[in-house]
């Protein structure tokens, strides 16, 4: 088909028509619904928090079971992320829920690089589920999502403002995940102060351009009372797994001298409205805004980082055929100039080791002449001194001899006196 007639078959307005008996596309809804109920689905909450500000708890209370967790220490010496997948099941519907706990959260001194693992590990997340994608061979029907959908973020219940840490942390997150902030043991602040207190942290984040998870408004069927709850975030939230008995019924709750603060009471704290909107309204939503929105823009971010676009400066569609062409040129140059860089280097530290090495042996040379002359020096010395001592031994021997002469003429002379005498006397 030629260019124009294409143009022109696709310019033509789409006509409306009636149907003239039930061919059976209404169902089309329910094959959707049939084919993700039997692929399952999967739900990843990040709880960010100090250690003993009742993640744990809540995430108990939350599912109603009870998940294996080991107490974290306040010793951590930095933030750490530990997920855990379970495989649960209501009705007949499949749930792969992870559940990542950021332990070591604010127990460190110095928190100025507290929310960098937690950032790094939603980019983990978005960055296997982008290689996934890039895959000639994707598998995404059977992968193991694990991007994060929401962080419920768990603000201590000091009835006084937000801490910088809190504000540093969310500020860094905001783009990457659907926060959900909630004030944690709401039990121990009273509803007066809670009223401000919720007050002054939304103020707070508004003031530092802070993005919180917005429950959605434009799904007509939800729209008022996700608006409702919009206007009560933060959530006050209690956490408990202990059950109470009030009146005639048992409750989840947790019991002091001075009464019982039941989980789910709704005068009581928020968290059935909490687990309303997050787990049986706007779970899907969380989901699609990770794809859509914040998914979108590290994929977004990443690929323009690699160097795709979608239009070239002449605003036309930019070819990937081009994009990897250039990419390829650029890489190969990046990787002579590195090779260039690395043998040049090579080259300087072989000319510094020779010259190290031939100063080394000028040296051993010097060192070497030195000690020749010492030792001829001394050689000349002994010589000297062996001289000195054959002279002086040739003078004793002639002392020695002179003296032995003398000796023995003496000798003689002394010897020869007698005889003389006898002589005479014969005489
Ligand atoms: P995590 O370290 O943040 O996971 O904290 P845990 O869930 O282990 O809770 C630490 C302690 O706080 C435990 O003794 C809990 O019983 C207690 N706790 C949990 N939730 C609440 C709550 O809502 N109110 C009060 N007062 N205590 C709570």
């Amino acid at each position: 088909m030629a260019a124009t007639d294409l143009e022109r078959f696709s310019n033509e307005e789409k006509r409306n028509l009636a149907l003239g008996g039930h061919v059976g596309f209404d169902s089309l809804p329910d094959q959707l619904v049939s084919k993700s109920v039997t692929q399952g689905f999967s739900f990843n909450i990040l709880c960010v928090g100090e250690t003993g500000i009742g993640k744990s708890t809540l995430m108990n209370t939350l599912f109603n079971t009870t998940f294996e967790t080991e107490e974290a220490s306040h010793y951590e010496s930095a933030v750490c992320l530990r997920p855990r997948t379970y495989d649960l099941q209501e009705s007949n519907v499949h749930l792969k829920l992870t559940i990542v706990d950021a332990v070591g959260f604010g127990d460190q001194i110095n928190k100025d690089e507290s929310y960098r693992p937690i950032v790094e590990y939603i980019d983990t997340q978005f960055e296997n589920y982008l290689q996934e994608e890039l895959k000639i061979r994707r598998s995404l029907f059977n992968y193991h999502d694990t991007r994060i959908h929401v962080c419920l973020y768990f603000i201590t219940p000091t009835g006084h403002s937000l801490k910088s840490l809190d504000l540093v942390t969310m500020k860094k997150l905001d783009s990457k995940v659907n926060i959900i902030p909630i004030i944690a043991k709401a039990d121990t602040i009273s509803k007066s102060e809670l009223h401000k207190f919720k007050i002054k942290i939304m103020s707070e984040l508004v003031s530092n351009g802070v993005q919180i998870y917005q429950f959605p408004t434009d799904d007509e069927a939800v729209a008022e009372i996700n608006s409702v709850m919009n206007a009560n975030l933060p959530f006050a939230v209690v956490g408990s797994t202990e059950e109470v008995k009030v009146g005639n019924k048992l409750v989840r709750a947790r019991q002091y001298p001075w009464g019982v603060v039941q989980v789910e009471n709704e005068n009581h704290c928020d968290f059935v409205k909490l687990r309303e909107m997050l787990i049986r309204v706007n779970m899907e939503d969380l989901r699609e805004q990770t794809h859509t929105r914040h998914y979108e823009l590290y994929r977004r971010c990443k690929l323009e980082e690699m160097g795709f676009k979608d239009t070239d400066p002449d605003s036309q569609p930019f070819s990937l055929q081009e994009t990897y062409e250039t990419k390829r040129k650029e890489f190969l140059g990046e990787l002579q100039r590195k090779e260039e860089e690395m043998r040049q280097m090579f080259v300087n530290k072989v000319k510094e080791t020779e010259a190290e090495l031939k100063e080394k042996e000028r040296e051993l040379h010097e060192k070497f002449e030195h000690l020749k002359r010492i030792h001829q020096e001394e050689k000349r010395k002994v010589e000297e001194k062996r001289r000195e001592l054959e002279e002086e031994m040739n003078a004793f021997n002639r002392r020695k001899v002179a003296v032995e002469t003398l000796q023995s003429q003496s000798l003689q002379a002394t010897s020869q006196q007698p005889l003389k005498k006898d002589k005479d006397k014969k005489n």
